[in-house]
Order: C-alpha cells, then structure tokens, then sequence
C-alpha cells in the first residue's frame, strides 16, 4: 500500500495544566495543517480553553477535533470543578491531582481502542502512555513541554548526581558532562532530585524518565539553532530518538489565535492594542509569571515598588489565584499605585493575552519565571529577558539564556520554591534587573542579540527550515511504520 494514500491519525494526549495543554494543542493544529487527523483528549472544563481555536480550523478544513473524558475530581478527593493543575495550592491537593491523572489510564485505554489511530502523543506526566500504546502496537511519542538543554542538566544531575559531593545548598557546583561549563547549586534544585528517600515525587520522576526511555520517541518544542550543541548531546551522547518542530506558539498566526489562546483574555485585545500602541517602540516591560504561581502579598509589593523606581512603562499580569488568596483587598498594592502608573503601567488580573502582547513593537522587554513556553514566546518576538527562575525546570532555562543565549539578565533568583510563602527577591534587586535590560549600557547588544534568534525561529518553522523539515521526517516515517504493520498482516 502506498503510504500517502491514506490519512494518518494521531492521538494528543495533553496534562491538564497550561504550560503543557497550550503547546500540545498547537502541536495538534499543527499536525493538522500537514494532512493529519488530530484528536486531543480533554476534560469537559479544559476544552473551552481551546474548543474556539479548533472550530476555527475546523472551518479551514482541517482535520481536528476534541474528545471528551471525564476528569474524575471528587474520587481522587478533590473539589468539584477542579480538572487543572493551575487550580492547585498544596502540596496534598497535588498528591490528589496525580491520583486523579491515574485513574485516567482505563478511560483512556477504552478510548483508543475505539479510536484505534496511528500513534499516540503523550505528554510526560501519563507515565502509562507508553505501556497503553504497546498493547495498541502503535508508537508512543513523549512530550515533555521542556529546552533540550533542560531535559540534558536533568540527565546529567540524575546519572552523576554532583549535588551529592558538595558541602553546602550554597555551594556553586558543575554539572558534569555538558557541552558548556554549567553551575548550578543545591538550593537551585528542585526537591524531587535531592530526596534520598523514596519520596512520591522522586517515585513519579523516575517512573516518568522511563517512560521516556521505553517510548517510540521525544517530540521537543524547540528548533535547532537555538541550542544546536544539546539537541545534539541528547541524540548523540544521551541516545534519544527526538523531533523537535518549535517554536509552537508561531502555529497562532491572527489576532484571535494569538489573544485568545489557553484562556479568554482578561482585557479585551483592542484595548490592549490600543494602549500599547501609544508607547514608543521597545518602551514597555511585561512582566508574567506563568499560570500556577502565586506570590505572597509581600512579594507583590516589592515588585510594584520596583516596578514604580525603574521609571520604564509596564504590563503586568497578576493571577487570578492570587488576587483570590489576598481576598482582592489589593493590600498588596502600595497606596494610590496605579493612580500614580495611569498611562504608565497597565496591571492585567487574571489571563493576559500573551503572545499578542510580546508581538507588538512597544514590548522592548520580558520579565518572567523562565517557563519554557514563555521562554520560546519571547525568543520567538525578539525580546530579551528579566530571568526570575522559581520552580520546575526554570533554573535551568534561566542558565540557557543568561549564560549561554546571553538575551538575559538576571534578578538574582537563589532558591527553588513552589507554593512560596516569604519574599525571595527584594525590590532593589528587582528594579536594577529591569533598568539593566531596559536601558542600560548592554541593552541594545542582549536586544540584538535576541532579534537574531527571533529571525531563526521564523525560519525553522517555514518550508525547509529546521523544524519543518524535522516535522515532515517525523510523519514520513509514521506513514511508512504503518505501512509497513499493514503489510505483514497482509502477508
Ligand atoms: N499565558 C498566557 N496568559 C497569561 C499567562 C500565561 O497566555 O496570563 C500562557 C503563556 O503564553 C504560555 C503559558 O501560558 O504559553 C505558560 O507556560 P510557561 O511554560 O511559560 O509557564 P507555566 O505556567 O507552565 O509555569
């Protein structure tokens, strides 16, 4: 049978929060605009966040579509309602959402076995996804949402473990085996890695690292030329078999793609137009630190005093968690902020339209947590980066692009935290950060510097480019597996 004479299907399987439903949803869209048939499986409070995006393609004749599952919430002992992981506030609750994600794999299972498509793609967290797809005989493909770079510090700390054999959480040590010279500490890591014990975390890490390794392959939101020496250190040294067809967010292409993507905008996109486009080109910082994150009251303060000292113009975007754990008494604004900012600085409570934002030329700077999609968005506008590192892998995209992109400055970031109770970055510290990228004596080279990588990421994802190319080799070889499968059964 001649492998393009029929149309491949392909399984998306996002995790229920953000920073990994966002990118696979573009993933699928994108599989889509290349011929192929792409369900993403959701939960009935998730798809809204993207249903609009995918009647959008529906109507350009792509083939996509959502099926739904149910999100068992209360069995794994949660409130009602809550499917996502932004949702989240502790510890135990996030013991119950990995319980709850278990308790996915019959449903699941019973799904593909009805829909019986030609491959699955996984996110990380199903840990199952793989095993759930052997029995199918089809190929599992893992996606972790993360820079090669990241996924690279994470093989290297696990195989050598350096953080054992230095003396204090301060102690700058390097992570052996890289292609350059990488210091990290102890404090900057997160506690998964540093448990001697097998604590449920570390338990779920290791089970998610084989996953990876038993899967078909690695799909990578990412593109060559902006980290070349570990997209090839994890092929060549770390033997992967891996894919990489980013920058994703550049597969949302209008305005509505680009403000309404992973949740309705909190501001309407013309008057957030309309506000940027009174500023100067590269005059206005936006600051965002993701969507699972939320500040104590005191940290807010500081970064709105640092924010008020800097003098530069602002968008800011605060979450609706938050604001929520303040009980909206704004206490964790200084008194008359934002009469004082009117024109000058512009808050944003709730979801902010990101990529839309980062688009327009009054955007001169990014001040964020060093989330990977975030982290991509930027690179992919242009923009250079106030690197605030907090939880997950962030310490390490702060290293990728302070010290090896050199598009960064840093807050000075020390400790890895999750639910952060106390101040970890003082206003001072905040403020020189910003006024150093904005304005001072290097900005224009680290904003040079960051417009060449911009231009590299546009041309991976065009016909022939790096992640293009690596897109199509990808569906070549599933087409040719499948043919292959259809012809022994034949014979
Ligand atoms: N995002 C957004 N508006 C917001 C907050 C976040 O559009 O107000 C998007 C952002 O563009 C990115 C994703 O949410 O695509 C966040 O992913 P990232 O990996 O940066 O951080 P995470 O939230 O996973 O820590």
């Amino acid at each position: 049978m001649d492998s393009k004479s029929y149309q491949l299907h392909v399984l998306f399987l996002p995790y229920m929060a953000p920073g990994h439903m966002i990118p696979i949803v573009d993933m699928a869209r994108l599989f889509a605009r290349r011929g192929v048939k792409a369900t993403i499986i959701s939960t009935p409070l998730n798809a809204p966040f993207f249903s609009k995006a995918i009647e959008r393609d529906g109507q350009l004749g792509h083939d996509i579509s959502i099926r739904i599952i149910k999100f068992p919430s209360a069995e794994a002992g949660l409130p009602e309602g809550c499917e996502n992981l932004s949702s989240i506030i502790s510890w135990d609750m996030h013991a119950n959402f990995l319980k709850a994600m278990s308790m996915l794999q019959q449903p699941i299972e019973q799904l593909l076995e009805e829909c019986h498509p030609h491959c699955l793609v996984a996110d990380m967290t199903f840990t199952w996804a793989t095993e759930v797809a052997d029995k199918l005989r089809i190929p599992r493909l893992y996606f972790s949402g993360t820079s090669y770079f990241a996924m690279c510090v994470f093989d290297s700390l696990k195989r050598y473990e350096p953080h054992r054999r230095v003396d204090s959480d301060f102690e700058p040590f390097i992570v052996p085996g890289l292609p350059d010279q990488i210091k990290t500490t102890r404090q900057q890591l997160p506690d998964y890695l540093k448990q001697t014990t097998e604590h449920e975390f570390t338990k779920l890490v290791n089970q998610v690292s084989e996953s990876e390794l038993r899967s078909y392959g690695v799909l990578v939101n990412s593109f060559h030329e902006l980290e070349p020496a570990y997209s090839e250190h994890y092929r060549k040294v770390m033997g992967r078999k891996a894919w990489h067809i980013g920058p994703l967010s550049l597969c949302n292409r209008n305005i509505e793609d680009k403000a309404e993507r992973g949740n309705t905008a909190s501001i309407g996109k013309h008057e957030c137009l309309r506000w940027l486009d009174l500023k100067k080109p590269n005059s206005v910082l936006y600051i965002c630190f993701g969507t699972l994150l939320d500040f104590p009251a005191a940290q807010l303060r500081e970064i709105a005093l640092a924010l008020e000292a800097s003098g530069q113009n602002f968008i800011w975007v605060v979450r609706k968690g938050e604001l929520r754990k303040h009980e909206d008494k704004e206490e964790w604004l200084p008194e008359g902020f934002e009469r004082r900012m009117e024109g000058k600085g512009l808050i944003i409570r709730g979801w902010a339209p990101q990529v839309l934002i980062l688009d327009h030329k009054a955007v001169g700077g990014f001040m964020t947590h060093c989330g990977w999609n975030s982290t991509l968005e930027a690179v992919t506008a242009g923009l250079p980066l106030v690197t605030w590192p907090l939880f997950a892998e962030q310490f390490d995209n702060e290293k990728l692009i302070t010290d090896v992109l050199k598009i960064g400055i840093g807050v000075g970031a020390l400790e890895w935290s999750r639910y952060a109770k106390k101040i970890l970055v003082m206003k001072d510290d905040i403020e020189k950060a910003i006024v150093h990228l904005m304005v001072g004596e290097e900005a224009e080279e680290i904003r040079n510097r960051a417009r060449e990588l911009q231009e590299m990421a546009r041309n991976a994802m065009e016909e022939g480019g790096s992640s293009y190319s690596d897109l199509t080799a990808l569906l070549e070889e599933l087409r040719a597996l499948e043919t292959s499968k259809q012809e022994s059964a034949v014979h």
